[in-house]
């Protein structure tokens, strides 16, 4: 059909419109679905590699990720990808994070009772990072819910600390006074400035997904993986490859002394019952 400026705007506004619409849908649900207790926490396990990994099916279980589900009258979820940032425009993420945190120390008591003392690690967003007090909100959520030491960890990118390093280093410092370990998440992908890994106390270090997908292939990933493997190491911090699918990936990662691995090789995000099995069986069902 012949296009001119006239239909092209009455093409445009009606989609715009949508758009917006489809947002405040989103946030309007996305509100009652947290009033009504209807979100989820999957768990992801994090598992030793410096095992016997490529021997094995699995490497041993050292804690496990927590990741957001919204669960739809389908059946099916609503990844986090698709509403944390509706939640942070919305003023939610606030209240999300404080839920999430709960739930995952609720969880990590059932877990420590039943014999395993690995940590749950919850994704903390920049927008959250960045309200007042936050670092405060979550001990004092501990102390209250009277969770153990340790039990539960957090996960920032490193995108956020690039507002203010000061800030950012009495937070960590705050967290790691009180036992509170932090993952440095999607490392590589950000502003990522070595000058972070000097100053801030950052326990473990991720190495971003985008590095491990093609390290069978690709030399550039390798060498990329490897170095921060070797920086990690010389800094004295674990390091943590994400999205492991392969055993060739595994065995690259094995080799070059990462610690732990995570990934569908070893065990998607599973409900908390099924996770349950992976350290009473040692497997997932
Ligand atoms: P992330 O923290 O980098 O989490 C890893 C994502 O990779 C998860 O997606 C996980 O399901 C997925 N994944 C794990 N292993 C593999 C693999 O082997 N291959 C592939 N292709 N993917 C893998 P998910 O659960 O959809 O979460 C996406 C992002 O949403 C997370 O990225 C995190 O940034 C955010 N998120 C998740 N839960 C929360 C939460 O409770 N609060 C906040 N603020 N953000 C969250
Ligand atoms: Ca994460
Ligand atoms: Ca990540
Ligand atoms: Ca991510």
């Amino acid at each position: 059909a012949k296009q001119n400026g006239k239909n092209r705007f009455h093409f445009f506004t009606p989609s715009l419109e949508r758009i917006a619409q489809h947002r405040l849908t989103m946030e309007t649900n996305l509100r009652r679905a947290l009033e009504n207790d209807e979100l989820e926490l999957f768990y992801q396990p994090k598992v030793y590699l410096q095992q016997d990994a490529s021997q094995q099916q699995s490497g041993k279980l050292h804690s496990f990720e927590a990741l957001l589900r919204w669960p739809q009258a389908n059946g099916r979820y609503i990844p986090p990808d698709s509403f944390i940032g509706i939640a942070e425009d919305a003023g939610m993420i606030g209240h999300i994070g404080q839920w999430v945190l709960e739930e995952a120390a609720q969880q990590a008591k059932i877990w420590h009772r039943q014999g395993f003392h690995g940590n749950i690690s919850v994704n903390i967003s920049p927008k959250q990072f960045l309200l007042p007090d936050f670092e405060r909100d979550i001990v004092e959520t501990l102390t209250r819910l009277q969770v153990p030491d340790q039990l539960i960890s957090i996960e920032i990118t490193e995108s956020l600390l690039m507002q203010d390093l000061n800030s950012a280093r009495s937070v960590l410092e705050y967290f790691r006074r009180h036992g509170v370990c932090i993952y440095l998440d999607d490392f590589g992908t950000g502003f990522s400035s070595l000058n972070y890994l000097k100053n801030l106390p950052v326990d473990a270090i991720k190495i971003d997904r985008t590095f491990v997908k093609d390290l069978a292939s690709s030399n550039a990933d390798k060498a990329i993986a490897s170095s921060i493997i070797a920086l990690a190491r010389n800094l004295g911090m674990l390091v943590v490859a994400e999205g492991v699918e392969t055993l060739e990936q595994a065995e690259f990662l094995v080799s070059h002394g990462c610690d732990l691995a995570q990934g569908y090789y070893f065990g998607r995000p599973v409900n908390a019952r099924q996770a349950t099995q992976y350290f009473t069986l040692g497997t997932l069902s």
